[in-house]
């Protein structure tokens, strides 16, 4: 491939073209010329040059019109473009740049000058892509950080074992829900599970086994709860859920259904209480606006908690409530 630099020369005085184009092919370059606008334009989108030399003065559409057409190309736009101006005319020069020119060369031109600002926009041009590949660059690395600073989050928020949230998580939703619910005059609940005689599960079947239950407790507790439902894992083998806009009645059928999801794992738990598969108990508690102004969330989590302690104490394996 030729890795030559291109040039374009676009001018319609036959002699200025010839002497540029031959100096420039003597100090390496490879220069391409045009005779009047519409030819340059034609040139221009198909060569795609690195500098672009434009008259101003020209028989069909003159160089800053010639300018505005390659700055509006999507394609054309990021060419530098040098005006080939009238040495007396400054408001020629002006304009030029105005237009959106990087430089102008005075003619008749002296040819060290001419190759000296060539190479000056040469570099500068090529220092702005380099510039717009590291800010590319940077803006994949950003992205890339934000994207792992979400991963990141999540893990921090998330329990390995279980596949749900964890309690650090569980305290900041609740506390969002809570004051949601005074704010606007809501009700929510708390359900939290607990397995039965867990401990001995371990003991006799190892902890290796327990992890794979405490899974399939956490997908199936999932499973029975809304999508708007937070489940977290609140401690050892206790599970929380969270039911944001749900009072007593409808937090106690759902606690039910968890309850009996679990027992219809029917997964073996010979040391249960002569039940023969794991059971869990469940504590509900509500927060009912209306009737509790004054509560805090672990208010209506230690209620939950007095609930669980009473399903513990009456049997296992059912639901108590404490409102
Ligand atoms: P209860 O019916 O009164 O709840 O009895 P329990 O044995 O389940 O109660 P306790 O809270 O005394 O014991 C909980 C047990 O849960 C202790 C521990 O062996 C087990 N456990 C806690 N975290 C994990 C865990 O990450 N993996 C496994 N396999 N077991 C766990
Ligand atoms: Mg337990
Ligand atoms: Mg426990």
């Amino acid at each position: 491939m030729d890795t030559r630099q291109k040039i374009l020369i676009i001018d319609d005085e036959a002699v200025i073209r010839n002497v540029l184009k031959s100096s420039l092919k003597k100090e390496g370059y490879e220069a391409w010329t045009a005779a009047n606008g519409t030819e340059g334009l034609e040139m221009a989108a198909e060569i795609l040059p690195d500098i672009i030399l434009l008259d101003i003065n020209m028989p069909d559409i003159n160089g800053y019109e010639v300018l505005e057409r390659l700055l509006a190309d999507k394609e054309t736009s990021d060419i530098p473009v040098i005006f080939l101006t009238a040495r007396a005319d400054k408001a020629e020069q002006v304009r030029g740049l105005e237009t959106g020119a990087v430089d102008y060369i005075t003619k008749p031109f002296y040819l060290k000058e001419v190759l000296a600002r060539i190479r000056i926009h040469l570099r500068l041009k090529e220092y702005q892509e380099i510039l717009a590949r590291k800010n590319q660059e940077l803006e994949e690395f950003f992205d890339l950080l934000l994207e792992l600073n979400a991963k990141l989050e999540e893990i921090a928020r998330k329990d390995e074992i279980m596949q749900i949230w964890n309690r650090r998580a569980f305290n900041e939703q609740i506390n969002n829900t809570h004051n949601f619910s005074v704010r606007y005059m809501r009700p929510y609940s708390i359900i939290i599970v607990d397995l039965d005689h867990f401990k001995n599960y371990n003991d006799l079947y190892g902890h290796q086994k327990g992890d794979q239950v405490l899974q399939a407790v956490a997908q199936t507790i999932s499973n029975s709860c809304r999508i708007t439902d937070f489940v977290a894992r609140y401690g050892g083998e206790e599970i929380v859920v969270l039911l944001p806009e749900t009072e007593a009645k409808s937090s106690l059928v759902i606690a039910e259904r968890i309850i009996s999801s679990i027992r219809d794992l029917n997964i073996e738990h010979a040391d249960n209480e002569n039940l023969g598969i794991v059971t869990a108990s469940a504590g509900v508690s509500s927060f009912l606006p209306d009737k509790n102004k004054a509560e805090s969330w672990e208010d209506v989590l230690k209620k939950a908690d007095e609930a669980l302690y009473r399903a513990k104490n009456t049997g296992r394996n059912r639901v108590c409530q404490k409102i």
